[in-house]
């Protein structure tokens, strides 16, 4: 058995039909080259066989991508000297692709030669679309579900398989830009008006137009390989050509802050590739391809955001337990979190009964999803129908027994202890004993809370971030007395509504909230220190954070700063270290300045709520210090904050996989992507360098910056993360 199995018909058309082995969606490996080269050669050599179509063994689908595991055995491959390694397998993909593309054409004449065409049930991704790119004519279905794009660049690699060569010469730069920068995907019609596939017709006559246009004798020479070739648009040299890479060149700096070498890595071979004749161009793309791949920013972006990423969806770490799927669900409280967790919930078809005091509180949550849907069809990507059904799976109502029948409930009222208990007691006397009950609650103690219920064993964190639709992120948190069950029942949901999930333990603030509440806190104490605001939030961007520790005070609230400082003080009492935080923030409470939603923070606002620049007036109480820190110490001090918090949450058991570690802080609260998470991080830079720059830090700023035993040890030992934390192995 093979992934790539062929058939010729009576007319002599052979079909290529790819399908891979135990995957529900075609994903190629090293094995799946071999097999499809060793089909073409076949096909080439055959006089029978007049053209080739290459299809899909699967339903809706042509391809998901690379097996992205490839790449660490191409690096093998080539023992101590990976980079040949790589090179010489992506070379070896180039050979198999270009064969298709030429055909057995002659190489001077461009004579001869087998039209092959690739038509598309479905999704084609990565791998997936530069099959079909090398193919002759690309045939679509009219699949409204279909993606088709290559996303490479957000897992931190670009598309290596002459993707970015013959999808930048057969759009130009500028058409190619969205499709290669940014990895935008489309619909089969979205991609025919692109220019990325060349025909859409209807599933059903996929491969008989397909067909036909094989045997209508087409020509098929790519205009790349035709004498006097240009590129659409323009090459770098020509005057519209100039103006396309100059802007692409800034667009990127402007976006990537410079951190991303695959951004800038693919400019560099689409702009060098333009220059020269194709089969250089490949070998160009090639070398920046293992250029990419040999960073080690690539490699832990990919282990984080697309194996580790999986992993966990997959419930890497899901105890075992019989399916826990959620048919209906309770939401308690319908303010924001509660909406959202309602419009998640329906849209992953699972029945809703959302909860509040009064009706009209109710209502105003469901709202939430109707406006959502009505902006989905105001894009044409919803349809009256699904508005329709998706409204109907939830029940507005502040009516308790409608719970009844509930298998999961999740709670999102005030962030009240009393409340919470309250609440608990009244669904659970109407739920029965199997049903989960969930809190959303970020700040309060699961085994706390579980107090109020009924079986502590069935209580368990699942803490969504705000917004609900739109971050990517939920944390799952066990309580001491959590049981298997509940666990099995978080991830299960999880899973159901396509989000990424981490699972852990309860100790103050989780995991996300803990290492941002320092990040945030490092740049606040940065301002009582007298460094130049835009010093501090421009480090924090051109490190790759998404938002500035400044701007996302703003963001989420001043007063939920101070409502969180007060809790933790009084928690934590002489032992509480962010007094120095505090004066700033209260202060900034005092004058009513309490970020975004004031339209006043550290920021300026104008009247229709519009950031613009740093507040002036921060100046005047605290002043701007005449001598300001380097960028790196500012830097520094910012990752090491969210970074040893991380650590220390390893170290205490509430994290009990560093892949959770390093994908919930990226997905969480964006932790410099590029790095691949802290623990990635602490790998790229090394243990010993790492503690040393603690020890320095520390001297120079304080406790909080005191090396954990934990980091210490590794950095005696010259241990990495990542080798010693494995995979799967726990660490505590
Ligand atoms: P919110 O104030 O917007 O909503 C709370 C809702 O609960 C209100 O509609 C209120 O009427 C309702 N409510 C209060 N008491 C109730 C009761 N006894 N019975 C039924 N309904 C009741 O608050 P929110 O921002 O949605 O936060 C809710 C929970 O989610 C809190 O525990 C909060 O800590 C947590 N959380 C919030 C965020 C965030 O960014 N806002 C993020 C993660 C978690």
């Amino acid at each position: 058995m093979t992934d790539f199995t062929m058939s010729t018909d009576a007319d002599g058309v052979a079909t290529i039909v790819w399908d891979t082995i135990g995957k529900s969606m075609n994903v190629m490996n090293q094995q799946g080259f071999l097999d499809l080269d060793a089909l073409i050669d076949q096909a080439l050599a055959d006089d029978a066989i007049k053209g080739v179509i290459i299809t899909s063994g699967k339903q809706g689908t042509f391809a998901g991508g690379m097996d992205l595991n490839i790449i660490a055995k191409m690096k093998e491959s080539a023992g101590d000297d990976p980079a040949r390694g790589l090179f010489e397998g992506v070379m070896n993909m180039h050979a198999v692709l270009r064969k298709i593309e030429r055909a057995g054409m002659d190489p001077k004449t461009n004579k001869g030669g087998k039209p092959i065409a690739c038509a598309l049930p479905g999704t084609a991704l990565g791998i997936g679309l530069e099959i079909p790119l090398a193919c002759h004519r690309i045939f679509a279905a009219d699949n409204p579900k279909a993606k088709i794009g290559l996303p490479e660049i957000l897992v931190g690699i670009f598309p290596g398989a002459g993707g970015t060569t013959r999808l930048s010469r057969k759009l130009g730069a500028m058409g190619a830009s969205p499709l290669l920068l940014e990895g935008k995907l489309n619909d089969p019609k979205k991609a025919k008006a692109a220019g990325v596939v060349d025909e859409v017709v209807p599933a059903d006559e996929l491969l008989s137009a397909a067909k036909a246009w094989v045997l209508s004798e087409p020509a098929i020479v790519k205009p790349w390989d035709e004498k006097g070739y240009k590129m659409p648009g323009g090459a770098p040299y020509h005057p519209a050509g100039f103006m396309t890479f100059v802007g692409a060149s800034a667009m990127v700096n402007g976006k990537t802050q410079g951190v991303y070498p695959a951004a800038k890595a693919l400019l560099s071979a689409v702009y060098e590739g333009a220059l020269v004749p194709f089969d250089t161009a490949i070998k160009i793309e090639a070398r920046w391809f293992t250029n990419v791949l040999m960073n080690p920013s690539s490699s832990a972006m990919i282990r984080s955001l697309f194996i580790n990423k999986e992993a966990l969806e997959k419930g890497a770490n899901r105890p075992e337990a019989p399916d826990q799927k959620v048919k209906k669900v309770g939401v308690i409280g319908a303010g924001m979190m509660g909406a959202g967790i309602s419009l998640v919930s329906a849209l992953a078809g699972i029945e809703v009964v959302l909860i509040d005091s009064t009706q009209e509180a109710a209502d105003k949550g469901k709202s939430y999803t109707t406006a959502h849907l009505d902006k989905g069809i105001a894009r044409k990507k919803v349809t009256e129908e699904k508005k329709t059904a998706v409204l109907g799976l939830i029940n507005a109502t502040t009516d308790y027994d409608a719970l009844k029948g509930c298998d999961l409930i999740v709670e999102a009222v005030f962030e009240d202890v009393g409340v919470k208990a309250d609440v608990t007691a009244k669904v659970q006397a109407v739920t029965g004993p199997d049903c989960v009950f969930a809190t959303n609650t970020s700040t309060l103690p699961i085994t706390e809370l579980a107090k109020a219920a009924a079986d502590a064993e069935k209580f368990i964190g699942i803490h969504f971030f705000s917004p609900v639709d739109k971050m990517l992120l939920v944390e799952i948190i066990k309580g001491k007395e959590t049981g298997d069950v509940a666990v099995a029942k978080a991830l299960d949901y999880v899973r159901q509504i396509k989000k990424t999930p981490i699972v852990v333990n309860d100790e103050r603030f989780f995991y996300a909230n803990r290492c941002i509440i320092p990040y945030i806190n490092e740049g606040i104490r940065m301002v009582k220190e007298g460094v130049e605001p835009s010093l501090i939030e421009n480090a924090a961007k051109l490190v790759g954070m998404p938002l500035g520790p400044l701007q996302l005070v703003d963001e989420t609230s001043v007063d939920l700063g101070v409502k969180i400082a007060k809790a933790t003080r009084a928690a934590m009492g002489d032992a509480y270290p962010d007094g120095e935080v505090d004066e700033v923030l209260f202060w900034m409470f005092d004058q009513e300045r309490l970020g975004r939603k004031s339209n006043a923070g550290f920021y300026s606002y104008d009247e229709k709520g519009k950031r613009g620049g740093l507040w002036d007036g921060l100046a005047a109480q605290y002043p701007v210090a005449d001598e300001q820190p380097d960028l790196i110490t500012v830097q520094h001090r910012l990752l090491f904050a969210q970074t040893l918090e991380a650590v220390r949450a390893l170290e205490e058991g509430v994290l009990e996989d560093i892949r959770e570690g390093d994908v919930g802080a990226i997905l969480g609260w964006g932790f410099a992507p590029w790095s691949g998470g802290p623990f990635s991080w602490l790998d790229i830079i090394g243990a010993p360098y790492a503690a040393e720059r603690c020890d320095q830090l520390t001297a120079q700023f304080g406790e909080r910056f005191k090396t954990p035993d934990l980091l210490r040890e590794m950095a005696d030992k010259g241990q990495e993360f990542y080798k010693r934390f494995g995979a799967t192995a726990k660490a505590a």
